[in-house]
């Protein structure tokens, strides 16, 4: 990736969808938005046209709706459901094949992905928590082959946010809503006096060469200043925010609060939080073996740690209530996770607040947990977890 300031580039529509064409024309898979059943899904698109138009989405805590906007912007709206993890850390991998042989087992591992795949629309917050599994599958001690061989092969063409969502929260993180790295092209979608137009800049080598082969011009330092001021619009129209400092020191502090236990009072442990999370990686391994007993498989599930299962270690869960394993979820993601990566494992894109269906608010959850307690009895929930049976 190149460093410093890049020169940006203005498209025009007609030379965005030229921008597109030769993505394809590369030999990249374009994958982009698009609406399934009232909802975004992340397709292959073959174009400007496959993009929905003119859409808006209203977003609040276990809620959201379409509204058309009334005009013809592409990403007229904040972050969907679908993150980008799913590409890269799909639910379901085979890791490996074994067949029985004469004198043992041959064992067989599946393909790399290596499908050229281009990605359109990646927002900030999206591309923070690509660096989040980064460090994960790349930077840590064991590096995922099938992650790293998809990830080098992806071309990452980032959508910067003009338009947040109620539940947003990255300005607050400095993760948004403005692209900082991690992308080969940034592009801000502009619906101004004079048209409908792209602020591109390259972040990568390969990002500069494909837009130096683009006939857009160079942005001039108005229409520069216009984006820049439509992202500061947005980074101060965020819905929520997360007071980071000493938010670790907060919540080791707070492991007892009663505010745990009404969290779990509400909580369905259902795991949709985690689900639509663009960090969260639990998994779990499974193998099998047909009925012959001659051919075995091993395969890699993506799992949530709100359930009990997750937790069961040789004969119970150490993470048997509610309230332990939403207080273990917040707490990894906030606090532990520092200690273990020097970061948070949260990019503030508001998924978990939106797609929890009852609407369970982790900046919310917070400032309630940073209130000191007043003393009183321990709840039901409590009691069962100070007997032992939480170790979340
Ligand atoms: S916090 Fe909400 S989304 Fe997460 S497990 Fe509980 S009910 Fe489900
Ligand atoms: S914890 Fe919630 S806000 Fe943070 S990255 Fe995950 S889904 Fe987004």
């Amino acid at each position: 990736m190149a460093t410093g300031p890049e020169p940006s580039l203005r498209l025009t529509l007609e030379e965005f969808a030229a921008f597109l064409a030769d993505v394809r024309r590369l030999g990249f898979t374009l994958l982009g938005p698009t609406l399934v059943q009232g909802d975004f899904v992340h397709r292959e698109i073959a174009g400007v046209a496959d993009l929905p138009r003119g859409v808006g989405m209203v977003q609040e805590a276990g809620t959201f709706r379409l509204v058309p906007r009334g005009d013809e912007a592409l990403f007229g709206y904040p972050v969907g459901q679908p993150s980008w993890k799913p590409v890269f850390f799909p639910p379901e991998r085979l890791l490996w094949t074994g067949r029985r042989t004469g004198r043992g087992w041959e064992i067989r591992l599946p393909p790399e992905d290596r499908e050229p795949v281009a990605l359109l629309g990646v927002r900030p917050c999206d591309l923070a928590a690509l660096e989040v599994l980064d460090r994960i599958f790349l930077h840590g001690p064991y590096v995922d082959p099938y992650y790293q061989a998809q990830r080098n092969t992806a071309l990452v063409v980032a959508v910067n946010c003009t338009v947040p969502g109620g539940t947003c929260f990255c300005a607050s993180l400095g993760t948004g809503p403005r692209a900082a790295a991690g992308f080969d092209v940034a592009l801000t979608e502009m619906l101004t006096g004079d048209g409908h137009w792209f602020l591109a800049e390259a972040g990568s080598d390969r990002g500069r060469r494909l837009l130096s082969e683009l006939p857009g011009r160079p942005a001039r330092p108005e229409e520069e200043a216009a984006a820049s001021q439509a992202l500061a619009q947005a980074a101060g129209h965020m819905g929520r925010s997360l007071k980071t400092a000493g938010l670790k020191e907060d919540l080791y502090a707070r492991y007892e609060h009663r505010h745990w236990a009404e969290v779990a009072a509400r909580c369905l442990t259902c795991g949709n939080c985690a689900m639509v999370c663009p960090t969260c990686f639990c998994h779990l391994v499974e193998d099998s073996l047909n009925l012959t007993g001659d051919r075995a498989e091993r395969r890699r599930i993506q799992d949530v740690c709100f359930t009990v299962a997750h937790s069961y270690i040789h004969g119970g869960s150490v993470r048997s209530t509610p309230r332990a394993r939403y207080r273990q979820w917040l707490t990894h993601k906030l606090a532990t996770w520092q200690d273990q990566f020097g970061c948070l494992d949260c990019v503030g894109c508001g998924r978990c607040i939106t797609w929890c269906p009852v609407g369970i608010d982790l900046t919310a959850e917070v400032t309630a947990l940073r209130v000191p307690e007043t003393p009183g009895p321990a709840g039901p929930e409590e009691r069962h977890d100070q007997a032992g049976a939480s170790a979340g």
